[in-house]
């Protein structure tokens, strides 16, 4: 009898200075988590680490590896990433695979979270998403008729860099008045000190005792009824919303997915948004469209990620 490969597959999110990742069987349910942090010089060991300790849960058939950047997958070359160092960038994949025996795909972390949710999360009943993920930075991706579709450039569906102030603050791309000079994590949290600083009666905030807060702190205070945080997600969402209505009258999307910690607000975030972009839209494509926050959680990015090294794998088709 021919030796069975096995058939489980793990999926890798590399963060700044973090690592996430998990393992799941064929049929995509998660049967192994592991977590590291790691230096920028060691990158390629590190995932060669995490990638022995998910193996501790079971044998692994290919990995995906989720990074904060461009890439090419038909060259699996790296084009751009602000997050991880330069010398990683050229050679990631033929290391990786040389140095763990696997096989890998690369793919940027929006494109991986939205894949996840896609298959297995919040868009699973629909054929077309635009999945938006809410964390350090704002990213995006496109999947129509089940393919994530990233343009002439590779870069489809950066939300993060729509412009909806056009005398907003400058952002990390060049341009000003982005998505995410408002809206991402470190935006929020630059925006609810300089009104903390600013307006006295915000100092009932339970966020004005703390040192260093966090979006998630943030949501948290605005879910346990911290008026101030909660007027904060309430303009927040606004301000996402402005971008989401773009996306529907672009797109005219089945299924809008929002992505990220800030979403654990629930309803707080997610009502102000849905507000917005009705406001905002074409009624006929809004009433189209359904406004959701993502199912898979923290372990979203990595799910993603093993979910595309599983449908990379062999020719045969799946679900
Ligand atoms: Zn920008």
């Amino acid at each position: 009898m021919p030796e069975q490969s096995p058939n489980n597959f793990a999926g890798i999110e590399v963060a700044l200075a973090t690592m996430r990742g998990v393992l799941i069987s064929e049929a995509g349910e998660v049967i192994g988590r592991r977590e590291s942090t790691y230096e920028p010089e060691n990158l390629i060991s590190a995932i060669a680490d995490l990638t022995k300790a998910l193996r501790e849960s079971g044998e692994i058939r290919s990995v995906g590896v989720a990074i904060p950047g461009l890439v090419n997958r038909e060259t699996d070359r790296v084009l751009i990433s602000t997050g991880l160092p330069f010398t990683a960038q050229e050679h990631i994949h033929a290391e990786l695979m040389q140095a763990t025996g696997l096989r890998f795909e690369l793919e940027n972390d929006a494109n991986s979270a939205a894949y996840g949710e896609y298959k297995a999360g919040a868009g699973r009943d629909a054929r077309d998403i635009f999945y938006i993920g809410i964390g350090e930075a704002i990213g995006g991706a496109i999947i129509l008729d089940g393919k994530l579709w990233t343009g002439a450039s590779g870069c489809a569906g950066e939300i993060g860099h729509i412009t909806i102030d056009t005398e907003g603050a400058e952002c990390v791309c060049g341009n000003n008045g982005c998505l995410e000079t408002t809206a991402s994590g470190p935006n929020i949290v630059r925006r609810a000190r300089e009104r903390l600083n600013r307006d006295s009666t915000s100092s009932l905030s339970s966020l004005a005792m703390q040192e260093d807060f966090t979006a998630s702190d943030l949501a948290l205070a605005a879910t346990n009824g911290d008026d101030f945080s909660i007027m904060m997600l309430e303009r927040t969402g606004r301000s996402i919303g402005i971008a989401v209505a773009s996306i529907i009258n672009l797109l005219s999307i089945e299924k809008v997915i929002l992505g990220g910690a800030i979403m654990g607000a629930g309803d707080l975030i997610l009502k102000p948004i849905i507000e917005e972009a009705g406001k905002r839209s074409f009624q006929p494509c809004f009433e189209a469209t359904r406004i959701v926050a993502a199912e898979l959680g923290t372990n979203g990015v990595a799910i993603g990620a093993a979910l595309l090294a599983r449908d990379a794998d062999g020719s045969e088709a799946r679900p």
